[in-house]
């Protein structure tokens, strides 16, 4: 049995009264199979369909760890879509309100280089960003992740449909071994289980069946 109160998690005050003032009275279930070990650390497979909380679920385990002090990027989420990385923003940005000054910076393609580099140079604590611009801002030196804590795979059945595993692969070769990495996906297709036997280490794996 899991219990499905947040307040059963090893959260900070700030960030309990955060997810409270936001109305999420209980954990959903991908979240309350997953928090407990994300927060332990682990790499980890989640599967649940669209609209079960999985942003959150990320969202808070990302936070957790997080060092407002040091303003380099110590989680980065990668996305298939600009519309998915804004969506993720907003709400990283949402659960990040109580926290002192925490800066979530927005990498897509698309978009003007300039504003982005400027942004980069202020430094941020968390980037979300599709996989080619992101890789870009590495090739040019203005990212750098080797503080990074968590890295996010979101939505990673469509990103790899969408051919993104070259340019996945550039991005975590710039990564520290020592990194969590936390792949959500709504589907299992076998690419899947590829790309995490690559990437992850010894991997939990958490589904939550669709109720048909
Ligand atoms: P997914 O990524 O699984 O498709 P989202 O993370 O986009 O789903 O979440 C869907 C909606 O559920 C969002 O509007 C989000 O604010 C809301 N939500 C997330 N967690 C909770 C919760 N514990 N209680 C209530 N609503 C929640
Ligand atoms: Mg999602």
């Amino acid at each position: 049995m899991t219990t499905s109160a947040f307040s059963s998690l090893p959260l900070s005050a700030a960030l309990l009264s955060t997810i409270e003032d936001l109305g999420y009275s209980a954990m959903t279930p991908i979240q309350a199979q997953s928090l407990p070990l994300i927060l332990k650390g682990q790499d980890l497979i989640a599967q649940a369909k669209t609209g079960s909380g999985k942003t959150a679920a990320f969202g808070i385990g990302l936070l957790h760890p997080l060092n407002p002090r040091y303003f380099g990027c110590q989680a980065l989420v990668l996305c298939p879509t600009r519309e998915l990385a804004d969506q993720v923003t907003k709400e990283i940005r949402r659960l990040a309100r109580a926290a002192d000054n925490i800066k979530v910076l927005t990498l897509c393609g698309g978009m003007p280089f300039g504003p982005q580099i400027g942004s980069l140079e202020h430094g941020a604590h968390i980037v979300v960003g599709t996989p080619g611009r992101v890789q870009e801002h590495l090739a040019k030196g203005t990212l750098k992740l080797d503080g990074l804590n968590t890295l996010v795979l979101d939505e990673a059945d469509r990103m790899l449909d969408m051919g993104f595993i070259d340019s996945i692969s550039a991005i975590i070769e710039q990564t520290p071994a020592r990194r969590q990495t936390l792949l959500f996906s709504a589907t299992y297709p076998e690419g899947i289980e590829q790309l995490a036997a690559r990437f992850l280490k010894k991997p939990a794996r958490v589904e939550v069946e669709s109720q048909h």
